[in-house]
């Protein structure tokens, strides 16, 4: 059954760029925008700049080293508060990373609308000139010379049609295992600098007679605090495309943590007295939509080190892939390679950039440069190009500009 809908929906304003997702990739965008001068729009479904880094409760911050821009402000200002550090060196308190951000965005002059989700992209023969979205005060759309898909999922772009990869040759059970974060409080003492406790979780879920459903968990805690978050919740083969299989996902991913909780705390004496503060409002989805762009980034560039004359980020990390075979991490080491422009342009259409996980490339180079240094490089660098093909009214296309990226 379809029911058909006639809407008006105001305009409510015109941009030079509208940035959905205020993510990591969605930040660095919108803030190179803001600080090239152009008219910029930053739309958020949650209330806070961050995504992962932030409502996802995650750390530590991968693949930040060496690199200038954006990332390397947010990790010197997070260490001149003494808000950085702490496990691996790379961890950081996620209020302060808000501030850090909000106050970033307001300089910058970029206009943020939280509490705001995406629901339309407007395009006309692969051209896209818009996007509609809902908040408080209803529907409305907005126009844009650029509109920039930083939503992780690839939400703007594949509304407007562009084609895109999903786990193996489209079946989303070969997808990286989902993660319900956690935070726990009144952290052991001997473990205030982090911890893997397969060990100890294992031992707990054998004496309540329960499997493990991941094999590499961590304990992870927030610089200048007793609490951290727990990396541990594994579900497997949902759709991450589909909110009734996100739900159940979520649902599962509750379950598990509230037995890891009681487990520990019943059986395991060090961790007698752990608090159990809060479960993530988002659950952590590792791999959804690849669109796909003018160019994929394959397991060979990632290999052999790949170079490219568009690159907007270098990225270092090892590819990283949660996988169901062994309920544990399939990893290995990259040779530092480039992310092209091309990649976060989707194939054949106009006035759009995607930016993020969601960017185009093979699954295994995706494990590699989705973590979050690498996603706020490509998408300050790709708001760089979108304010250059605006300025000079040239297709983004036949741009390149060279940055700082280390080599
Ligand atoms: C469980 C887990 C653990 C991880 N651990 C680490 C780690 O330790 N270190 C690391 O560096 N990386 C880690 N990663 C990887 C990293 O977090 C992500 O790959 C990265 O955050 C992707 O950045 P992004 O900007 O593309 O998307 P996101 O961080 O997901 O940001 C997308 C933003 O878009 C918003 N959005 C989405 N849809 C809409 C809509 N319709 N309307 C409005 N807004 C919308 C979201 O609310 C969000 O704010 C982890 C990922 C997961 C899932």
């Amino acid at each position: 059954m379809v029911i058909n809908e006639t809407l008006s929906t105001p305009v409510l304003g015109e941009y030079d760029a509208v940035v959905v997702g205020a993510g990591p990739a969605g930040c660095g965008a919108a803030l190179a925008l803001g600080r090239s001068g152009m008219k910029t729009l930053l739309i958020e479904k949650f209330n806070c700049p961050g995504g992962a880094w932030t409502t996802g409760f995650m750390n530590p911050f991968f693949d930040f080293e060496r690199k200038t821009g954006i990332v390397g402000e947010l990790v010197s200002e997070l260490k001149e508060i003494g808000q950085f550090g702490g496990f691996w060196d790379k961890s950081f308190h996620y209020e302060y990373m808000k501030l850090i951000l909000e106050r970033k965005l307001k300089e910058a002059n970029v206009e943020v609308l939280y509490n705001t989700t995406f629901s339309r992209t407007l395009v006309e023969d692969k051209r896209v000139s818009g996007v509609v979205a809902e908040n408080i005060g209803g529907r409305f759309a907005v126009l844009a010379k650029y509109i920039v898909d930083a939503t992780g999922d690839g939400n703007v772009a594949a509304s407007a049609g562009c084609l895109f990869d999903l786990g193996v040759d489209g079946d989303f059970r070969e997808c990286q295992a989902m993660t319900l974060m956690f935070l726990v409080g009144n952290i052991p003492e001997q473990y205030k600098s982090g911890l893997m406790i397969y060990e100890k979780l294992n031992a707990v879920y054998e004496k309540a007679g329960k499997q493990i459903p991941f094999k590499v968990p961590y304990l992870i805690p927030v610089p200048n605090s007793h609490f951290g978050v727990v990396q541990f919740t594994h579900m497997y083969e949902y759709d991450p495309l589909n909110a009734k299989a996100l739900t159940e996902a979520t649902m599962e991913g509750r379950q598990q943590l509230i037995d890891a909780f009681e487990f520990l705390t019943e059986y395991d004496e060090e961790f007698r007295d752990l608090e159990l503060i809060t479960s993530s409002s988002v659950l952590g989805v590792r791999e959804s939509r690849r669109i796909i762009g003018e160019y994929c980034i394959t397991g060979d560039d990632i290999l052999q080190g790949a170079r490219f004359d568009d690159a907007v980020a270098y990225v270092t990390f090892g590819a990283d892939l949660h996988t169901k075979s062994n309920k544990g991490q399939h990893c290995f080491a990259v040779r530092p390679y480039h992310i092209p422009m091309r990649a976060l342009l989707p194939k054949d259409y106009r006035g759009i950039v995607v930016a993020g996980r969601c960017i185009s490339g093979a699954r295994e180079a995706m494990a590699s440069y989705r973590v979050t240094g690498n996603c706020a490089q490509m998408g300050e660098n790709a708001g760089y190009y979108i304010a250059e093909a605006i300025k000079s009214g040239r297709d983004i296309r036949d741009i390149k500009l060279s940055f700082q990226l280390t080599d």
